[in-house]
């Protein structure tokens, strides 16, 4: 089946006609057609089969037990009202450019798979990419059990409704190490290439990501009756602490958001006692969050400081940075660079570009060797239904994928 036949099979599954977007979360109906569907790709063309223990699907092409392997795929599942391409854009040019291998007569000297990763967005139980951190064992079984959605219904329940055992889940090491490189294609989430003029771009690293917690704490009183000098508003020194967070981020060419605010007493008419703020910042390296959070933070106290307010600060998470195996993206740049295995004489630049967002490729990296490809996504938009990628670079996408399989599995 053509890209196009995929794309068309894929479109309507777990779409919103409210919002245009998709609702395809880990383990329910809406995922369980995404799942069936890759199988029967699978099954399509002669592939073999299989869900391994935390529900991650595997299409083969040869015998994984050799070693080896080059596996490339993504993940199916969507954010709340998520873009078409986020995901299921890796895993349909992955069959894609397994089919133009097959046309080109490519000759296989090492095991192939397509991958769909369980769970990558983390949508229903609150973490991103369970399905790899589990076989990666980045996630133990105790903290996976734990796992909970919205309705109280646990991962394990949620997996076995799905008809999957819960009991099975863990780490897979044996799986990895049959795995000598990992190639994720993605639509991109930014607008770099869009800048460049280029359709297809490697990925470098994923910035170090954080998030920090401001709890901002003054004295609920009166909106009407407490004059403007007698008041402690912890409001106030949370907007001057937005508005320095977007300074210090635009001063280190870095990015952070204030994108989740609790009030109490969340009245109209009260002054607030706690203003809690959510702050996510990410940067190209470590040494830079570090001067975009102290910043903000520094700024954060004076505020607080000026209206009589007590501020505590908690760093809630933290991901350092993932640098992209460096040899295998060099054999990228140079496959691609060179126009691939094809024969095909053609000078091509491939801009490598640092990425803020998470991927199952980027908790594999520190176990097996991993790679991306991102495709030019023009609206710069993600997690959106406006994320959007052209037809040409999506045929670009796949064309380039085939050239980086075919160098790195075929002779
Ligand atoms: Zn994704």
């Amino acid at each position: 089946m053509s890209f196009h036949g995929m794309w068309a099979e894929l479109l309507p599954v777990g779409r919103s006609f409210a919002s245009g977007g998709y609702r395809r979360f880990a383990w329910t109906g809406a995922d369980a057609e995404c799942r069936a569907w890759f199988r029967e790709q699978a099954e399509s063309r002669g592939l073999a089969y299989e869900a391994d223990r935390n529900g991650n699907q595997w299409a083969w092409l040869g015998d994984p037990a050799a070693g080896d392997a080059v596996v490339t795929g993504s993940h199916l599942d969507s954010v709340p009202d998520g873009g078409a391409f986020d995901g299921p854009l890796g895993v349909v040019s992955s069959f894609a450019a397994l089919d133009e291998l097959r046309a080109r007569g490519a000759r296989f000297t090492k095991p192939l798979a397509v991958v769909n990763f369980g769970d990558e967005e983390g949508a229903r139980f609150g973490l991103a990419c369970v399905g790899s951190r589990l076989t990666a064992g980045h996630l133990t079984v105790e903290q996976a059990h734990r796992l909970t959605d919205a309705d109280g219904v646990t991962l394990p329940k949620a997996m076995e409704a799905a008809g999957y055992d819960p009991e099975a889940i863990g780490p897979d090491p044996e799986r990895l190490a049959r795995i000598g490189a990992f190639v994720e294609l993605h639509v991109e989430q930014g607008r770099a290439l869009d800048l460049t003029g280029d359709a297809v771009g490697v990925a470098g690293a994923i910035w170090p990501h954080g998030r920090w917690r401001f709890d901002f704490r003054g004295e609920a009183n009166h909106a009407g009756t407490t004059r403007l000098v007698d008041r402690h508003d912890p409001m106030l020194s949370y907007a001057e602490t937005v508005l320095a967070a977007r300074r210090e981020a635009a001063l280190a060419g870095a990015v952070a958001t204030f994108g989740k605010i609790a009030v109490e007493p969340n009245g109209v008419n009260a002054i607030p006692s706690l203003v809690r703020g959510w702050l996510d910042s990410r940067a190209a390296d470590q040494p830079t969050l570090d001067t975009v959070v102290t910043g903000i933070e520094k700024a954060a106290r004076e505020y607080a400081a000026a209206h009589g307010v007590d501020l505590d600060v908690v760093r809630e998470s933290f991901t350092p940075v993932v640098e992209f195996d460096h040899a295998l993206r060099d054999e990228l740049a140079r496959i691609l660079g060179t126009g691939g295995g094809d024969g095909r004489d053609r000078e091509i630049r491939v801009p490598v570009l640092g990425t803020g967002a998470g991927h199952d490729a980027g908790i594999l990296s520190g176990s097996i060797p991993t790679a991306m490809l991102f495709v030019r996504n023009p609206t710069g938009v993600s997690h959106s239904p406006a994320e959007f990628a052209a037809e040409d670079d999506c045929v670009a996408g796949v064309r380039a994928l085939a050239d980086v399989l075919e160098g790195l599995a075929c002779t």
